[in-house]
């Protein structure tokens, strides 16, 4: 009854949601505040009615919001939007990644890009970290390839490359296959990273993924984006609509429109959620943990001794929802999304009792 393709299918667990109990969930690096009020306006003000019309199928109003958010010259033809960042990297993989020759990604990352490779036969290159855990660039541009990707910062680690770095990562790409996609997936770029966008204008093969899950405080609404050339935003918008042609849906929309409109609102959370952060990480080292130095909204962290398993029961036990990572090499660590102060004050008091 079932496809091969179907039965070969090793599909992405996301951070669990039990409901056995109320917890404190920091496991899947969801936004503590809520999104702006000008959003809640846009729900409140919303016509019911309306929804009897399909939505924009290009989201032109809201791409036009977003460009103009972004500045960098940034233009509405260079924005693609989407049903959240996940549907639009399993675009890029389709669009991008070809199946005779690998795509090439860090050992440890996203773990829903081995899960889009194999959705479409796509051969894998995985480079290991470096000791301290950052990206391999320079194996990264040497290995052939049909396409690269990684996360900036990384994940699950939250460490950054600066701008600089990526400008001379991007031109050694260059030297060596210069038709070759290299796609940035900046999810957690707000929490006090540097963006690539002004590396655009010098690199056309660059495609930058952004979500508004994360420091917009929507990832029940599902909708994110991609900056690229008009060509590449293009090609993407020929995949989808070989698939869906209205990802995004007309509340979704307008509620992105009015996020764009609120940037000072999301520049003060975001701060608060890196101060938060770094008060958060100061604190844990000084019990002896280690903390890897984060630029996102979570912290990866591991005490010597311990297992990340059993910090991650003994924090469920207290209320806390952890997301431990069964990965070889990453068993000992722990991720930590960043919650509001009371809360990460309550999880450092439970996390220095072990
Ligand atoms: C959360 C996350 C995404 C997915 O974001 P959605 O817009 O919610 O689909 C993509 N990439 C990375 C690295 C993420 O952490």
């Amino acid at each position: 009854m079932f496809s091969s393709r179907f039965c070969g299918l090793n599909p992405y667990v996301p951070g669990e949601q039990p409901s056995d109990r109320e917890y404190i969930k920091l496991n899947a690096n969801e936004n503590p505040y809520p999104p702006s009020p000008a959003v809640e306006k846009e729900i409140r003000e919303f016509h019911a009615a309306s929804l009897r019309l399909y939505p924009d199928p290009d989201s032109s109003d809201l791409r036009e919001s977003i460009a103009e958010m972004l500045g960098n010259g940034i233009t509405t033809d260079m924005v693609f939007a989407g049903n959240g960042s996940d549907e639009i990297l399993s675009f890029i993989f389709y669009a991008f990644f070809d199946s005779n020759r690998p795509v090439v990604f860090p050992e440890h990352t996203y773990s829903f890009y081995p899960v889009y490779a194999g959705y479409y036969k796509i051969p894998v290159k995985k480079i290991p970290l470096l000791a301290d855990f950052s990206i391999d660039l320079e194996k990264t541009a040497e290995a052939d390839s049909s396409g690269i990707i990684f996360p900036n910062p990384n994940a699950p680690t939250g460490i950054i490359i600066p701008r600089e770095k990526l400008r001379d990562f991007l031109q050694e790409c260059g030297k060596k296959a210069p038709d070759r996609a290299v796609v940035i997936d900046e999810a957690y770029i707000d929490f006090g990273g540097e963006t690539a966008l002004p590396l655009l204008k010098d690199f056309p093969n660059l495609i930058i993924v952004r979500t508004f899950s994360k420091s917009f405080c929507f990832a029940g609404a599902r909708l994110g984006f991609a900056v690229s050339s008009p060509e590449n935003i293009r090609a993407l918008c020929t995949v989808k609509n070989s698939f869906n042609h209205f990802p995004v849906d007309r509340l979704t929309q307008r509620m992105g429109i009015a996020a764009c409109s609120d940037a000072a609102y999301y520049r003060r959370i975001c701060g608060e959620i890196a101060a938060t952060r770094d008060s958060f990480a100061s604190e844990l080292e000084k019990t002896g943990w280690q903390v890897l130095p984060s630029k996102a909204n979570f912290l990866f962290v591991r005490k010597e001794g311990l297992a990340g398993k059993q910090i991650y029961e003994t924090a469920k036990k207290e209320g806390f929802l952890l997301r431990l990572f069964n990965t070889k090499g990453l068993e000992d660590f722990i991720r930590i999304s960043i919650g509001l102060p009371k809360d990460m004050q309550a999880l450092l008091e439970c996390l220095k009792k072990l």
